[in-house]
């Protein structure tokens, strides 16, 4: 059955010196993984800021699970934002000086209250439970955007933003990275919007969302 979870109206956003989005809808159901592609500064990073409630539209609007998000208030959106939304970024963002597991931990203690055995259960999902007191400069590039994931899922959001997750990455790591997340997608029934110009990376999705120049120009399933 089609649910629909995100319904994004015709959304612009305007900068003095650049239209990022002129006119994007998009419905996007309960589960669904959908890759958004598209060459560089077609306005993918803008769209899923939005949908995140990490920047606000000049226009239209995102609503997610029933709730307007361009209705809330700046504290009712980032407390939906905590309630409802993890977040992968190419760049790990990781708090240096903490281990693995209280990089974890600070995602709890900011959404409710840490747990450490539940951190540390996090990270053995991700492959990490040998890593779990390391600090992030000694982890490999691979082995920091798994503690990425583990962050980002640990408070069991019902959407999962990533903002090309495994730029930095090469083909091997990429890969382990993308099983991951197919593993833990499978289980746990998330939605899943990825930006990324990787076809190989697209390609994990089950729908293709292609940008130009701040338009949806294709819209594709996947398989
Ligand atoms: P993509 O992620 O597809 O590379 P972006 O969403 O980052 O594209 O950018 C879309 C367009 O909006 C680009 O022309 C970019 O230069 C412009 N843009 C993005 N953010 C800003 C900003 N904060 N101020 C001005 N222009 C911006
Ligand atoms: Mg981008």
């Amino acid at each position: 059955m089609y649910v629909t979870f995100i319904k994004i109206s015709d959304l612009e956003k305007h900068y003095a010196s650049a239209m990022a989005l002129r006119g994007v809808n998009l419905e996007i159901a309960a589960q669904e993984w959908v890759s958004i592609v598209g060459a560089s500064g077609s306005g993918k990073s803008t769209l899923l800021n939005i949908v995140g409630g990490l920047d606000v539209p000049s226009k239209g609007c995102v609503r997610m699970n029933g709730t307007d998000l361009c209705g809330l208030s700046e504290d009712a959106l980032a407390r939906f934002r905590r309630q409802n939304i993890g977040y992968i970024f190419q760049q790990s963002h990781l708090v240096p000086y903490l281990s693995a597991t209280e990089n974890v931990m600070l995602a709890q203690y900011f959404h409710s209250l840490p747990d450490e055995k539940e951190a540390e259960e996090a990270l053995v999902r991700v492959g990490l439970g040998h890593r779990l007191h390391h600090r992030p400069s000694q982890l490999s590039g691979g082995e920091q955007q798994r503690v990425c994931i583990a962050r980002a899922l640990i408070n069991s959001p019902k959407l999962l933003l990533a903002d090309e997750p495994t730029g930095n990455l090469d083909r091997e790591n990429t890969r382990v990275v993308l099983e991951l997340l197919k593993k833990i997608h499978e289980a746990e029934h998330f939605t899943i919007i990825l930006v990324t110009h990787d076809p190989f990376v697209a390609d994990w999705a089950s729908r293709l969302v292609k940008m130009e120049d701040g338009r949806v120009v294709s819209d594709t399933r996947n398989r």
